[in-house]
């Protein structure tokens, strides 16, 4: 198909991006996932995984390149110069469709950073990925730094060579969702991968020269599984060595398969206090190097973060210190967390904060302080 002279001033736009990549400039070069099936994820169900023609990704590249150019010529016409950020950040207040928006958030942010969507852009033949990857940087000269998603196991399939192109042509970053280190949750949860498969694939990765961020969640084990979610995860973590181990907190909402374990009583849920313990044995059996990042809303602690191995003991310390308080300053701390009043442990100091904190218990307690794990767990469906 041949590239029309003209492009348009839109482009398709898949579901997610990493919250890293929230300011990155975002080209789908897959729609949906090829495997979805995962049981604690809700994102892509119900829809079909599709690949893209080459030109059609090239055709979005175009476009977005116009929208910059678009942006760029408000600025001068509205007495900005070359200073587009401060244009972007006005059409950000009133973007004509979501491509702009993106575009215009993108350039405020210095246009440097492009994410490749959907769920595994390493499924595109390796040639045409390298293309496409290729043809971004030519466009759009000042992105410096393209990262996408992509699955352990895809990754395991492709040669060291192939992956070497990819970082050769431009591919700076791969996020990939490892989720558990341990064989049978990752069975249970549908995961289609195993931990040797994660080893594999995440250990090719850092051989290319590509950055590895692993995710992984924590809870996912649940109260059955949690000690060898943490221990096996460690170690699968431990071998790979990614750049960064990134974690987020399993919440469940009804369009997840997941649900309807909890329902059913084939899956129980841990606390949040259960789930700390949980991330305090999985930190204390990391011996990597990687920088450990907790910026999911849905993590307790957001302030759990660093580089190891020599800020482990700092971490493992916010975790203590939350450990230390009286049980009534925990849930007071937590209902703070999940009601999205407190950002951190040291929020609590804040009088007018704990007092609103107090008041809501009261609320949801009917008056007798005790919040269960149920409500605990149903405000924060409201993160996701
Ligand atoms: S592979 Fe990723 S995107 Fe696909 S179903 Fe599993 S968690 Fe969801």
């Amino acid at each position: 198909m041949a590239l029309i002279k003209q492009a348009p001033d839109s482009f398709e736009l898949g579901p997610i991006r990493p919250p890293s990549e929230a300011y990155s400039l975002l080209i789908r070069v897959t729609r949906n996932c090829p495997w979805n099936q995962c049981k604690f994820c809700h994102t892509y169900k119900g829809e079909k995984f599709q690949l893209r023609l080459v030109e059609e990704m090239k055709q979005d590249i175009l476009a977005a390149k116009t929208i910059q150019d678009r942006i760029k010529e408000i600025s001068w016409k509205s007495g900005y110069g070359d200073r587009a950020p401060e244009a972007a950040r006005i059409i950000l207040s009133n973007p004509p469709n979501q491509a702009y928006y993106n575009v215009a958030l993108w350039l405020y942010a210095g246009g440097e950073s492009a994410f490749l969507q959907d769920a595994n852009s390493l499924i595109i033949k390796t040639n045409e990925l390298a293309e496409v990857i290729r043809f971004l940087k030519q466009t759009l000269p000042s992105i410096s730094r393209v990262t996408s998603y992509a699955r352990s196991k895809t990754a395991a399939k492709k040669k060291l060579e192939e992956l070497i192109g990819l970082h050769e042509a431009g591919l700076s970053r791969l996020h990939i969702g490892m989720e558990s280190g341990y064989d049978p949750l990752l069975q249970h949860m549908d995961k289609g991968v195993t931990a040797a498969e994660h080893i594999a694939g995440g250990k090719k990765v850092v051989a290319s020269g590509i950055s590895l961020c692993e995710y992984v969640v924590l809870g996912l084990g649940g109260k059955k599984m949690w000690r060898e979610h943490a221990t096996q995860t460690a170690r699968v973590l431990n071998e790979i060595d990614p750049d960064f181990i990134r974690v987020r907190t399993l919440t469940i909402h009804d369009k997840m398969p997941l649900y309807n374990e909890l329902k059913s009583g084939n899956f129980t849920q841990s606390t949040d206090e259960e789930i700390l313990a949980e991330e305090k044995l999985f930190i204390e059996r990391l011996e990597c190097h990687s920088n450990y990042v907790s910026d999911h809303i849905t993590n307790l602690l957001q302030e759990i973060e660093g580089k190891l191995p020599q800020d482990k003991d700092k971490m493992l310390a916010s975790i203590d210190r939350f450990q230390s308080l009286s049980p009534k300053e925990r849930s007071n701390f937590i209902v703070g967390r999940r009601v999205g009043i407190y950002t951190n442990l040291d929020d609590r100091a804040n009088s007018r904060k704990h007092q609103a904190v107090e008041q809501i218990i009261h609320r949801l307690s009917q008056g007798n302080s005790h919040i269960d794990d149920e409500t605990i767990h149903n405000l924060m469906e409201g993160f996701i």
